[in-house]
């Protein structure tokens, strides 16, 4: 898409925003999920700093309690990291049917107020409750009522945004976080964001932020200052998405059942790599992210790509598909190791790496429900 396209989209948009109704959007998000199931299931655990996934000695964090964030201890954080912070954290092996039943069980909630779920992951969605099959007026009842609804179903804590589109129902949910809720009207809504750091905002990653930052930008108020066409020259198709929020404005829909094409996670090093095993080990928390999130949201990969970005900024992509479905993460870690073995020794030093998954298959567990929907 040309940049003149991308603004004459983004502003059509914009002038459309006078026409369309206010919308009631919901985002429910599950308090230190994984670990709270822990803790829920295992009395010993409740009230001490525990971290699902990864172990002292290796892996990445994938989720942390409460107790040991305090310490500073957060997912995707190396867990020799964790540990070093906080000494007596406790390490607690992936539970992914229990979460993935769960999932199931808020669900279930969720359907009963309204068809338009877009779940992000196993413990987190939002919700279109505009319509909403209670014939409930106020969004806010709908939220408490659901979380209540949560707690006596899972025993667990859940937190709540409540706004007139996506992104801001997301940074609301955050606010009053954990077990509590809060509201971004219309007419809070811009001077929220304004006071706002882009760091904070959804869809700005450490490697945006930073290039904003770069750019004067630290601020909502900063975002909101430039115009669409410097956004879209520095930001290309995020450009407009940008542009859009910095005014308190979203209009992206909430689309049930979101089908994910490809998988994928990337870094880039503070040093360039040029020989196999610090690049394998750059790799290892990006094989360790995707394959929890497929685990997480019933996903199985046939394709694993391996992207690698050189010092001079171009890149290469080397792929491999299986006849089936991945079923382990050593059968990833196996082709991932194959396809990076096949760059070296790399023509000039290595950048960046990234790991994507493919040809996505639903597995049984979480296919059930759309079916069940669909009857
Ligand atoms: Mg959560």
């Amino acid at each position: 898409m040309s940049k003149a396209d991308l603004i004459a989209i983004a502003e059509a948009a914009m002038n459309d925003m006078n026409s369309t109704p206010v919308r009631k959007i919901v985002h429910v998000d599950m308090d230190a999920f994984y670990a709270s199931v822990e803790q829920r299931d295992n009395p010993e655990l409740r009230g001490k700093p525990i971290a699902v996934g990864g172990s002292a000695a290796r892996g990445v964090v994938a989720a942390a309690s409460y107790e040991a964030r305090k310490y500073g201890v957060h997912s995707a954080m190396p867990s020799v990291t964790a540990k070093r912070k906080c000494p007596e954290l406790i390490f607690v092996p992936p539970r992914f049917d229990v979460y993935k039943a769960v999932s199931q069980q808020i669900r279930e909630i969720f359907a009963e107020y309204t068809p338009l779920i877009e779940p992000l992951s196993l413990d987190e969605a939002y919700l279109d409750v505009t319509e909403n099959l209670k014939g409930m007026e106020i969004a806010t009842e709908i939220a408490l009522e659901i979380r209540t609804r949560i707690k006596q179903a899972t025993g667990l804590n859940a937190s709540a945004g409540i706004s007139y589109n996506k992104f801001l129902a997301k940074m609301a949910s955050d606010l009053n976080k954990p077990n509590g809720q809060a509201v971004i009207t219309p007419k809070n809504g811009p001077a929220f964001v304004e006071s706002l750091s882009v760091k904070k905002f959804h869809g700005v990653g450490p490697a945006t932020a930073e290039k904003m930052h770069r750019l004067g930008i630290d601020t909502g108020a900063d975002l909101k200052e430039q115009t669409l066409e410097f956004l879209v020259d520095h930001f290309g198709k995020s450009g407009p998405y940008f542009y859009g929020i910095a005014r308190g404005i979203d209009e992206r829909q909430v689309k049930p059942n979101r089908v994910r094409k490809s998988v994928g996670a990337e870094d880039t090093f503070p040093q360039d790599l040029h020989t196999y095993d610090p690049a394998r080990e750059g790799l290892q928390p990006l094989i360790e992210k995707v394959w929890s999130y497929c685990e997480a949201n019933g996903i199985a990969a046939k394709t694993v790509t391996l992207k690698v970005k050189y010092a001079d900024f171009n890149q290469i992509t080397r792929s491999k598909t299986v006849p089936v479905p991945l079923a382990a993460i050593g059968d990833l870690e196996d082709i991932v190791s194959f396809l990076l073995a096949s760059i070296f020794p790399p023509r000039k030093g290595i950048r960046l790496l990234g790991v994507s998954l493919s040809s996505l298959e639903r597995t049984a567990s979480t296919a059930e429900p759309q079916l069940r929907l669909a009857l």
